[in-house]
């Protein structure tokens, strides 16, 4: 689909596009915190609970049955757009930070004193504490590969500190803070060799572009359904099968387990095991959707306009005057951080609130980023594929205005 000529077709798609703040028409570049919804995904959890609403893998009745079938076919929808071996290596969860929970906890019983693991400095907070939990509770240590100034991760210092001690490696496929696309298949062939085992966190890739799990060889991916047009409360978890096989349940409750007697329980098999009580059917159901809806318009156009959109919003906002782009690396998704002069982000956000327009200010859950570059926080932009060149115009207009409020 050529999104650009059938850009009005697709805002239409999205009911809240048309909402006013404040008198002026909401422009909302915030993607990369939530994306919206479009109408299918909605009428999707409204008629789940209209007709089919029932509680899964239990019941011999009509709409049980039903509704399971849905949820599994949703499951095999994920396993083909991903190009995993099998259903058992996708586990539905509440969402990415759930999934690194789930997977950190699998490491509980086989990591020690003297191991070590490895984490970028690129990292969202909910890929860096879980990891902190672990280190805490095992005694390994944690090492941290450096960023330069473009907001790309030193890939000889990556090299240099892996080693027969390294077990585990997790890296975001993209920075939310930034935009930068990390060279994700070289850091798991890097840590492979070494025999460890590597998490990628997909939360800001799997919207923007085609992922093949197979391909990279990831031991895992990790993603939320709310980033591309999904509901919230919904989390992907690709684990290889036999990882999981051997790693220990989460959390225990029903539906995860074989048998259970007060001296002993054994495990259902895969990814039951990883599932226990009663999951968010609705919004797995309805992020089947939401993958199918992204799906039809086609990833290779969504990346296509993007970069447009990502190049024209570039280039517009260089004409401000003392703006300063964080994250100018080549291989970027439609993510632009940045601040003007002294002025603080937050003021700036709340300026161009006013005016309908809604970015994020702050650290974006990525402290460490901020720290790197000496600053409390930035304002960011970032698109989806449904937003269009004139929303950039009005953020720029937008800007121009608050600077002149702030000077
Ligand atoms: N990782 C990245 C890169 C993210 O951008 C986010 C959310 O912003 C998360 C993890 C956490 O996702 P969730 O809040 O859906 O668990």
């Amino acid at each position: 689909m050529d999104i650009k000529k059938n850009i009005e077709s697709i805002r239409n798609d999205f009911p809240i596009l048309s909402t006013s703040v404040n008198g002026n028409k909401l422009v909302y570049l915030d993607n990369a915190a939530t994306s919206q919804t479009p109408n299918c995904v909605i009428d999707s959890i409204s008629d789940y609970y209209k007709n089919l609403n029932s509680n899964i893998h239990r019941g011999v009745h009509f709409l049980s049955q039903k509704a399971t079938e849905i949820y599994e076919e949703t499951r095999f929808k994920f396993k083909k757009h991903l190009n995993a071996n099998s259903t058992k290596e996708i586990i539905f969860t509440s969402g990415t930070t759930h999934s690194i929970n789930l997977v950190a906890n699998g490491f509980n019983n086989s990591l020690k004193a003297g191991d070590e693991i490895i984490v970028s400095s690129l990292e969202h907070h909910s890929n860096i504490v879980p990891w902190q939990m672990l280190c805490e509770k095992t005694g390994a240590t944690m090492k941290v590969i450096p960023m330069n100034q473009e907001g790309e991760l030193n890939l000889n210092a990556y090299e240099d500190m892996l080693s027969k001690k390294t077990k585990i490696v997790f890296v975001n496929h993209v920075s939310n803070a930034l935009g930068t696309v990390n060279p994700i298949k070289f850091i798991i062939d890097k840590a492979h060799s070494f025999s460890a085992k590597v998490l990628i966190d997909g939360a800001q890739a799997i919207p923007h572009f085609k992922v093949d799990v197979n391909d990279l060889n990831a031991d895992f991916y990790v993603f939320s359904a709310h980033k591309f047009c999904g509901p919230t409360g919904v989390g992907i978890l690709y684990a290889k099968q036999s990882i999981l096989e051997d790693f220990p349940p989460y959390q225990g409750g029903g539906e995860m387990i074989d048998e259970v007697t007060f001296e002993k329980t054994t495990y259902a098999e895969l990814p039951n095991k990883f599932e226990p009580g009663t999951p968010n059917i609705a919004g797995v159901i309805a992020s089947g959707i939401a993958l199918d809806y992204i799906n039809g318009i086609g990833l290779d156009n969504i990346k296509k306009y993007e970069d447009e959109l990502l190049s024209y919003a570039t280039q517009k906002l260089k004409t401000i005057k003392n703006l300063k782009i964080y994250g100018t690396s080549q291989n970027k998704t439609s993510v632009i951080s940045f601040n003007i002069g002294d002025i603080h982000a937050y003021d700036i956000g709340s300026i161009i609130d006013n005016l309908g327009i809604a970015v994020r200010t702050g650290h974006h859950c990525a402290q460490p980023i901020m720290d790197y570059y000496k600053i409390p926080g930035t304002i960011r932009v970032s698109f989806c594929f449904y937003n269009n060149f004139d929303e950039i115009d009005k953020l720029v207009n937008a800007l121009n205005r608050a600077v002149k409020m702030l000077s």
